[in-house]
């Protein structure tokens, strides 16, 4: 059976390549409220709406950050948010070619009778939902699935499981008018090696695309988000061309050419760590058939957040480190980061055990 096509497929393959472009990447910015109280508690700030509007909107109006951005993920709340001088947080970002996304997934469930694996919820009324945001200005959706590593992980179900889930919320968004960024992450938990979590991760990337062409998504209006290929997080710690190196080497084995572009999550490496990696595989010299870049949360935040501490007083400081993170990105999605912006807390380490979004 041929991909879908349905009214919105011009649109999609044009948005997702517009989101692809060299140069420009994504900013996660779709904490649930959860997750973001955990991103406030860490600089003492409570997590009321007024808070968590304040934090977006020092992100969206950063001066000269956007340029680096074609695409901000959004929660569903910062989604109708206005800017203190009420603009809707939509138009800014589409008077700055900015795409607005929007997470769609409601998180993670445990499968029973695994260790501590997961499915991801979110069905219910999805397609509802997608139409909504359309209408609300998204015109691309986040949905992440978890894949663990450990002695008999990732299971046959969890694989299955996750690649099924992530091809039918990817027709569902299609189907609305969504470019679905799909996102199977393999955490780094764990003491393994890196040819380990390279396996897996080029066993869980060939069962998604399999689930996506049996459910006949577009690939051509679709997005990647993978995991880097890394050691464990309790393991040695390789150089960036390694990392570079198993990375590509897995996409290149099982992501088709169709699909315009890769965006990588950090997953817990520090902000420079993510960017000297990124930096690293755009440089290497192989065959790279779609663009590789960022949808970074924790990476480009984390010196923002730090140097923000929740008062007015740090705003404009905090705008300047979120332009070195977006500027230093956008270098790396060129091959072209000469390093240098590592200062603060740009080199902590942000991993998190089974972190969840
Ligand atoms: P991190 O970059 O913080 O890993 O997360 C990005 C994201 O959107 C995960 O779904």
């Amino acid at each position: 059976m041929s991909a879908f096509i349905g009214k919105y497929a011009d649109e999609l393959i044009k948005t997702a390549k517009y989101i692809a472009t060299p140069g420009k990447g994504i900013l996660a910015a779709d904490e649930s409220t959860g997750t973001i109280g955990k991103r406030l508690a860490s600089i003492n700030v409570e997590n009321v709406e007024s808070n968590r509007q304040a934090l977006r909107e020092l992100l969206f109006t950063s001066p000269n950050a956007l340029s680096y951005l074609s695409g901000v993920i959004l929660f569903e709340e910062t989604l109708y948010q206005k800017t203190s001088d009420g603009k809707p947080f939509v138009k800014l970002l589409e008077e700055n070619d900015v795409v607005p996304g929007i997470k769609v997934d409601k998180g993670t469930v445990e499968l029973a009778g695994t260790n501590g694996e997961t499915s991801t919820q979110g069905f219910d009324s999805l397609g509802a939902r997608c139409k909504e945001y359309y209408t609300a200005g998204a015109r691309f959706a986040k949905w992440r699935a978890v894949l663990k590593i450990g002695p008999t992980e990732p299971s046959e179900l969890s694989i299955q499981q996750n690649a099924q889930g992530l091809a039918r919320y990817a027709v569902i968004c299609q189907e609305n008018g969504l470019v679905p960024i799909v996102e199977p992450e393999v955490l780094t938990d764990g003491d393994h090696d890196i040819k380990k979590c390279a396996a897996v991760t080029e066993t869980v990337l060939a069962a998604v695309y399999k689930a996506l062409n049996d459910h006949h998504v577009l690939l051509e209006g679709t997005l990647l988000k993978p995991n880097m290929v890394t050691p464990g997080s309790t393991s040695p710690k390789v150089a960036a061309e390694v990392i570079a190196e198993y990375t590509v080497t897995a996409l290149r084995r099982t992501v088709p050419p169709a699909v315009p572009g890769i965006v990588f999550l950090s997953g817990g490496q520090s902000e420079e760590e993510a960017t000297v990696t990124l930096n690293a595989m755009n440089k290497l010299q192989v065959l790279k058939p779609w663009t590789l870049s960022f949808s970074f949360g924790r990476a480009l935040q984390q010196s923002t957040l730090k140097t923000w501490a929740g008062k007015k007083d740090n705003v404009d400081k905090a705008q300047a480190a979120f332009l070195v993170r977006c500027k230093a990105n956008s270098d790396a999605t060129l091959g072209q980061y000469a390093g240098g912006s590592s200062g603060g807390a740009a080199s902590e380490s942000l991993f998190v055990s089974g972190y969840k979004y």
